[in-house]
């Protein structure tokens, strides 16, 4: 069984990550479990800050690490809350003031168009030059109020037409099939393969 640690505390993205890739015959382990803190995310693009992520589990836990930066970005706000989707509402993060926040934000505008972005970094060693790299996109709307008790953080306030329903509303496996990070990890996947 291939050991992977996960370079994040988000409880809602490590339970996404543990459906996805226990499947798949690895081990995942938490930088939590290994004792491990959160690395600092200084930069203005979600790469940067997913490499960083990575760069530091690894280093510390001496194992592979899988990292992902992602957030909301919203047209009407010129991308935000972007990379700074997790402190929208500022310190100690919380998901429910953020989605108050986005809602406060988006109270004069119509155009309610928005997506998803996750970046996912793979590096073997902290020192590796040639980390896996791996992007995925979901697009929605903003809704003006929240509905659905699945996913986390802003997924009460995803909207799909195409679906008629709240991100929130999905199945972990419906979730998974369309959205950003399942997107993302069926890249990388591909890209570990070959
Ligand atoms: P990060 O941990 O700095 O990458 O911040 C990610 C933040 O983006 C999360 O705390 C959420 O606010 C938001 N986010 C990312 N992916 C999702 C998702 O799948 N559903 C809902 N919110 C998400």
């Amino acid at each position: 069984m291939k050991k992977l640690v996960i370079a994040s505390n988000n409880p809602g993205k490590l339970r996404e990550f543990q459906q996805m890739l226990s499947p798949l015959g690895f081990e995942v382990i938490t930088q939590a479990q290994l004792g491990i803190g959160e690395a600092e995310e200084p930069h203005h693009t979600f790469v940067e800050n997913a490499i960083a992520k990575a760069r530091h589990v690894s280093r510390e836990s001496g194992l592979p690490a899988l990292a992902d930066d992602s957030g909301i970005c919203v047209n009407a706000l010129h991308g935000l809350p972007g990379v700074i989707s997790a402190r929208f509402s500022g310190f100690p993060k919380s998901d429910e003031r953020n989605n108050r926040a986005l809602l406060e934000a988006m109270k004069p505008h119509t155009d309610r168009r928005a997506h998803y972005y996750c970046v996912l970094v793979l590096m073997n060693s902290a020192g590796d030059p040639q980390p896996l790299i791996a992007e995925g996109e979901w697009h929605g709307e903003i809704a003006h109020q929240e509905r659905g008790e699945g996913g986390f953080g802003y997924d009460p306030l995803f909207w799909l037409p195409e679906l008629g329903k709240m991100s929130a509303e999905l199945t972990h496996d419906e979730k998974h099939a369309i959205s950003h990070r399942g997107r993302a990890m069926k890249v990388l996947l591909e890209k570990l393969k070959s």
